[in-house]
């Protein structure tokens, strides 16, 4: 303890506040996790990263899933919440806030910040230290049938993301019998034109540029060979 301590405080926290957040962080563990009550001013949290920052080097540095998750990511969550706060949408899941405020110009603030947490989180999901290769065999099929070869739909992908004009994301998604291929521009999702997404790639310049400045397709590459998680995509080909 640091000799400046002051008698009862334990880090500047004086003992009785301690007890109360060492209790808040208790009741947090039973009710969901430490990250749904550290905001738990609003509905919508940050989820927790799926692999530590750095796991995605050398593809995508520490540096930039640093500031990608800890700065953008956390805040489109913090102003999603102040925007549904007090509003009716404010206790709805985040899925259905998407789908409840999407086209609406008068909600076009809470859809692109709610859209956009809902993209990253399926962002982080689609990406993996173990990804690349081949996709399971059921999804590997379907691409197939509705693309001719994984490679060809690995080739649509990559000029989905290289050719979104500006800021947007490229998606692999269920489109009714079909896979497809499909890029959205801002915080747009298939979704919310009916369409059931597998994968994405967000091609926004804070994904790639401090590791590849404007060299899009390079990321874009890198991405479908090392880190494209085909097992989360087979997860939502399955459900969908
Ligand atoms: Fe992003």
């Amino acid at each position: 303890m640091d000799e400046k301590q002051e008698p009862g405080k334990v880090n500047g926290i004086t003992r009785r506040g301690f007890i109360a957040a060492a209790s808040a962080l208790a009741m947090a563990s039973t009710t969901g996790g430490w990250l749904r009550s550290a905001s738990a001013a609003g509905s919508i949290e940050l989820p927790r990263l799926p692999y530590p920052e750095n796991a995605l080097e050398p593809v995508i540095s520490a540096k930039t899933i640093g500031f990608h998750y800890g700065k953008h990511h956390q805040g489109y969550v913090t102003n999603a919440n102040k925007l549904i706060a007090g509003t009716d949408l404010q206790d709805m899941p985040l899925e259905k806030i998407v789908q409840a405020t999407a086209g609406k110009a008068d909600k076009a603030g809470i859809f692109n910040n709610a859209a956009q947490v809902w993209n990253h989180t399926f962002y982080w999901k689609s990406l993996s230290p173990k990804g690349g290769g081949k996709p399971p065999a059921a999804l590997l099929k379907k691409m197939e049938a509705s693309f001719g070869s994984l490679d060809s739909c690995l080739k649509e992908l990559a000029s989905a993301a290289a050719t979104q004009f500006g800021s947007g994301w490229a998606w692999l998604v269920q489109a009714g019998d079909a896979l497809k291929v499909v890029k959205t521009p801002n915080a747009e999702n298939p979704m919310t034109q009916g369409m059931k997404p597998l994968l994405t790639i967000d091609v926004w310049e804070h994904a790639y540029y401090l590791d590849y400045q404007n060299r899009r397709p390079d990321y874009v590459a890198a991405v479908l060979d090392k880190l494209v998680n085909w097992e989360f995509a087979a997860e939502n080909f399955a459900k969908a």
